[in-house]
C-alpha cells in the first residue's frame, strides 16, 4: 500500500495509514467476518465425525442430510468451545442465546436453512489487540456466534454433473465479527494472524487455513480521512493471510478509482482472484431480511448457569499477550522477541525449556536465529526440529557456563541438527572445549603479533584493528580460545 510521508513529516512518528489518490488521501476502513471451524469430534447437532479427508458422505447423520422428522440436538462441547474463545477475545458472554434459521437455498444446504445465531449470539462485545509496525492499534469484536457449516459441492469430477458431499454439512462454525477498526492491509493481515494465534493457544479451532478451517469475509470501504463511513463491499472467503492483504489493497484500489472518477460504489458480494490480485463482482449483497431469519422451533434458546462460564475461565492457559507480557519480564526479552516466540504455542514452550534456568536472552537468540532460521530454510515445523529443546538448552548452558564458545557452539549445533547426540558429551569427545587456559592464548597471540609487526604498530593508533587480530588468534585456535581472554591479552602485549 502507497503510504504517505506526510504522516512522518507531521512528526507523528509512525508511517500513516493514508493511501495516495489522484486527488489526495484517502482511508481505508476494514471490518472482518472470520468462520472458524470449532475443533470438535462430532458436528454442532449431530453425532456424525468430523474428520477431515473422509470418503464423500460417509460423515452424514440422518439430520445432517435432512431427513424428515430428524431433531438437532446440540453438541455441548461446541458451546464450550464458543465460550472459551469469547473468553479469549475478552468478550461478554451471553447467558441466554437463540438459534434462528436463516433461510436460503442452495444445492449443498439439504434443510434449506442454515442454524445460525442471529439477534441473540452465545458471545457479544470483546477486543482484540494486535501490534503493526511497533504501534499497537485494539480492533473492537462485534459478536461471535455459533453456526453450521454447509457442505461443499464438487464441479471438476465431471464436465456434465455436479456432486455433493455433505461430510462437512453441520460442522460447528464460530463466526467472529470485528468492528470496522481495521486501517490498513497490514492491520487486517495482523488481525487475522492473531485471531488465529488465539484460536490455536485455546484449542478451539486449529487455524488451518489451507484446509479452509479459518477464513475470512473481508469488508471493505474507503473514504477521505474524518468523513463518514463510505459504501462497502464484502470480499468473501479469503483463505489465506497473504490473500487478505492483497485483497484489501486491490479492492481500495479499485474503490478510489471509482470515486475519483466521479463515479458510486454499490454495495456487493466480490470475490479474490488470487492470480490476477483484482476482485471480482459476485453478487449484488443480500440484506438480512432476505434469509427471513426467526428461531429454530426445534431448539430451545441456550441457556447457560454463570458457573459453567467460571469454572472453563478458570480453565483457560495462559494467552499470548499475557505470556508476551512474563517472557519480557522474566526473560529480559525486547518486545519484539517475545512477541515472535508467543507467535506459535509450541514455539513458546520451546523457547521456556531451552530458557529456564538459563540466560533468557541467549536462549532467545538461538532460538529465533538459529533454529527458527534453520527449520525456515528447511521448510519444516518446530514440531518436527531434528533439535530437540533440551539440546538446544544444553548448547546455550555450555555457552553460559564458557564451556564453549558461541562460534563452536554453532558447529555443536550443526552437529546435533544433522547426527543427533548429547551436545556435552560432542564437546567431550572432539575437544570442542573452549581454551581458557591464558598461556596457551598467550603462545597464539604472541605468534601472530610476530608475524605482523606492520599491523601491530597501526593498531597502537587504531585500536579499531583489534578485532582482526582477536579473528586470527580465533582462527589459529580452531575458534576454541575463549574470546573474552583473546581480547585482554591482545590489548595487554599490543599496549591499548
Ligand atoms: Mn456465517
Amino acid at each position: 500500500m502507497a503510504q504517505t510521508k506526510s504522516g512522518k513529516a507531521a512528526g507523528k512518528g509512525k508511517a500513516s495509514n493514508l493511501i495516495k489518490g489522484g486527488t489526495g488521501d484517502w482511508e481505508v476502513v476494514v471490518g472482518m467476518e472470520v468462520h472458524a471451524q470449532v475443533n470438535s469430534r462430532a458436528k454442532l447437532f449431530s453425532g456424525a465425525s468430523t474428520a477431515f479427508g473422509a470418503a464423500p458422505n460417509s460423515h452424514v447423520s440422518l439430520v445432517d442430510a435432512a431427513m424428515p422428522g430428524m431433531l438437532p440436538v446440540i453438541n455441548e462441547e461446541c458451546v464450550y468451545q464458543a465460550i472459551r474463545t469469547g473468553l479469549g477475545l475478552n468478550a461478554k458472554i451471553n447467558l441466554k442465546s437463540v438459534f434462528d434459521r436463516k433461510n436460503y437455498f442452495y444445492p449443498d444446504l439439504p434443510q434449506g436453512y442454515q442454524i445460525s445465531q442471529y439477534k441473540h449470539p452465545i458471545v457479544g462485545e470483546g477486543q482484540v489487540e494486535i501490534d503493526v509496525d511497533g504501534e499497537t492499534v485494539t480492533v473492537g469484536i462485534e459478536r461471535l456466534h455459533l453456526e453450521q457449516d454447509a457442505g461443499k459441492l464438487i464441479h471438476d469430477q465431471d464436465p456434465e454433473r455436479s456432486y455433493v458431499d455433505l461430510n462437512r454439512a453441520g460442522v460447528a462454525l464460530m463466526e467472529i465479527v470485528s468492528k470496522p477498526d481495521i486501517r490498513s492491509a497490514r492491520q487486517a493481515q495482523a488481525y487475522v494472524a492473531k485471531l488465529r494465534t488465539i484460536l490455536r493457544y485455546l484449542g478451539t479451532c486449529d487455524g488451518d487455513m489451507e484446509k479452509g478451517n479459518l477464513r475470512a469475509d473481508v469488508n471493505v470501504s474507503v473514504r477521505r480521512p474524518g468523513e463518514p463511513l463510505g459504501t462497502r463491499c464484502e470480499i468473501k472467503n479469503v483463505n489465506s493471510i497473504r490473500f487478505i492483504g492483497q485483497a484489501v489493497e486491490a479492492e481500495a484500489r479499485r474503490q478510489i478509482e471509482i470515486l475519483e472518477d466521479g463515479g458510486a460504489i454499490e454495495q456487493e458480494t466480490r470475490l479474490f482472484d488470487a492470480e490476477k490480485g483484482v476482485t471480482r463482482a459476485m453478487r449484488s449483497k443480500e440484506e438480512a431480511h432476505d434469509y427471513r431469519y426467526f428461531p429454530d422451533p426445534d431448539l430451545l434458546p441456550l441457556e447457560l448457569e454463570p458457573d459453567l462460564v467460571e469454572r472453563l475461565k478458570a480453565g483457560l492457559p495462559e494467552l499470548p499477550d499475557a505470556k508476551r507480557q512474563r517472557f519480557m519480564k522474566e526473560y529480559g526479552l525486547s518486545a519484539y522477541d517475545a512477541g515472535v516466540l508467543v507467535a506459535e504455542r509450541e514455539s513458546a514452550d520451546y523457547f521456556e525449556a531451552v530458557a529456564k534456568g538459563r540466560d533468557g536472552k541467549l536462549a532467545a537468540n538461538w532460538v529465533i536465529n538459529e533454529l527458527f532460521g534453520r527449520l525456515n530454510r528447511e521448510g519444516r515445523l518446530i514440531g518436527d526440529s531434528p533439535v530437540a529443546a533440551a539440546q538446544l538448552g544444553a548448547i546455550v548452558g555450555l555457552i553460559g557456563d564458557g564451556t564453549i564458545s558461541g562460534k563452536i557452539a554453532k558447529d555443536v549445533f550443526e552437529i546435533v541438527w544433522t547426527e543427533g547426540g548429547d551436545p556435552a558429551e560432542i564437546v567431550e569427545k572432539r575437544g570442542l572445549k573452549q581454551v581458557t587456559d591464558t598461556g596457551a592464548i598467550e603462545a597464539a597471540v604472541e605468534a601472530i603479533l610476530a608475524s605482523n609487526p606492520d599491523k601491530v604498530a597501526q593498531a597502537k593508533s587504531k585500536p579499531a584493528m583489534l578485532g582482526w587480530f582477536v579473528g586470527q588468534v580465533m582462527k589459529a585456535t580452531g575458534g576454541k580460545a575463549n574470546p573474552a581472554a583473546v581480547n585482554e591479552i591482545l590489548r595487554r602485549k599490543i599496549g591499548i
